[in-house]
């Protein structure tokens, strides 16, 4: 396994944090009269607090994925393991972190709200990643972002290049893999046992169907894991999410189901699109959404909305000028959005 010092890659003040000790840390059978945590005693399904380290949920899904729960963080959706990600390992105003563009908003986001610079390196005309490119700006940066299904192109990134990055780098390499369950291309779960420095962040938002319930996962090296609970707020996963995910997690036939399903749906938009005299390309997708080109997206995208169908402009977008992302939805709804994007 590539090691590397994730000590000395913590934020200083985070070095020599230790985590908050809940009640629930503190005791955590679930036998005995229960008068430590300052709760309200009459039974409701919610009147006690959750368990703060979710260990069923990370038990079930680390058998899912292979892994063990030690490599596991739950948080309130895939967003907050990016954030704390950034506040475990970056100093605000000094440390910088390397992403590609175009990808998902929020990395940009979570940068400039912890005070943190970052690099955005371009993907090519076939939004695939230019390896060297990013080593050289990346020499000296706490972590490299990258996505794969990317959001908003919808392509996987090349694992060959992806591991060329975690060789070549000895910071944190945290690869999105919010779409990976739409993907045909294998998670880089398997190769946790090879980079110390990799991490993966994976949602109940998507392949799941949960995005209201806001449970992500971050998968990495249990030292990693060590750092983030550092930090983490003691309860950041709620009870009923807690509970309506390990229900999910009982239904994975019924998920890989809909996938299926999803997938085929994605395949009928595409035929469609590729038939279509206004779209000019369509991007390849691993995802549950297609990118595809369009002479005026500006006004594709208000005439779409008129008629009661929204989908997202991405023409600001970096690389995507006139392009439209749309999300594969219900038969019905895809019908729908055929039926009025060939009225336009
Ligand atoms: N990563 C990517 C690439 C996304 O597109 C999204 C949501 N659009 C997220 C993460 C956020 O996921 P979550 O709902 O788990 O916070």
């Amino acid at each position: 396994m590539k090691e590397i010092d994730i000590s000395a890659l913590t934020r200083y003040n985070v070095q020599s944090l230790t985590p908050y000790s809940s009640a629930r840390d503190e005791f955590s059978g679930k036998e005995g009269v229960f008068l430590d945590a300052n709760e309200n005693p009459f039974p409701s399904a919610v009147n006690r607090y959750p368990d703060p380290q979710q260990r069923e949920l990370k038990s079930k899904f680390a058998d899912l994925r292979g892994v063990h729960s030690d490599q596991l963080i739950i948080g309130n959706g895939s967003d907050e393991i990016l954030d704390l990600v950034f506040r475990a390992f970056c100093e605000p105003g000094k440390d910088f972190v390397v992403t590609i563009k175009p990808s998902y908003g929020m990395y940009k986001v979570l940068a400039n709200i912890n005070d943190v610079r970052l690099t955005e390196i371009a993907l090519d005309a076939n939004f695939e990643l230019d390896p060297d490119a990013i080593l050289a700006v990346a020499e000296g940066a706490k972590m490299i972002i990258l996505c794969s299904p990317n959001n908003p192109t919808g392509n996987s990134l090349s694992r060959k290049k992806i591991i060329k990055i975690l060789e070549g780098f000895n910071g944190i390499v945290l690869v999105d893999e919010a779409y990976i369950d739409f993907a045909t291309n294998p998670s880089l779960v398997s190769e946790l046992k090879n980079f110390q420095n990799l991490m993966i962040s994976q949602t109940f938002s998507k392949a799941f169907g949960m995005a209201g319930i806001r449970v992500g996962i971050g998968i990495a090296h249990p030292e990693i894991i060590e750092v983030l609970n550092r930090i983490k707020p003691p309860y950041n996963v709620n009870a009923i999410s807690q509970e309506m995910a390990l229900n999910r997690l009982a239904q994975v036939d019924e998920v890989a189901s809909e996938v299926t399903q999803l997938k085929l749906e994605r395949s009928r938009l595409i035929n469609f699109l590729e038939h279509h005299k206004s779209v000019s390309r369509i991007y390849p997708t691993d995802a549950n959404f297609i990118l595809f080109k369009v002479n005026d997206a500006n006004f594709f995208y208000d005439e779409l909305v008129k008629q009661g169908v929204i989908i997202r402009n991405r023409t600001t977008a970096f690389g995507c000028e006139n392009c439209l992302r749309l999300s594969v939805g219900t038969k019905e709804e895809n019908n729908r959005f055929m039926k009025v994007f060939d009225n336009i």
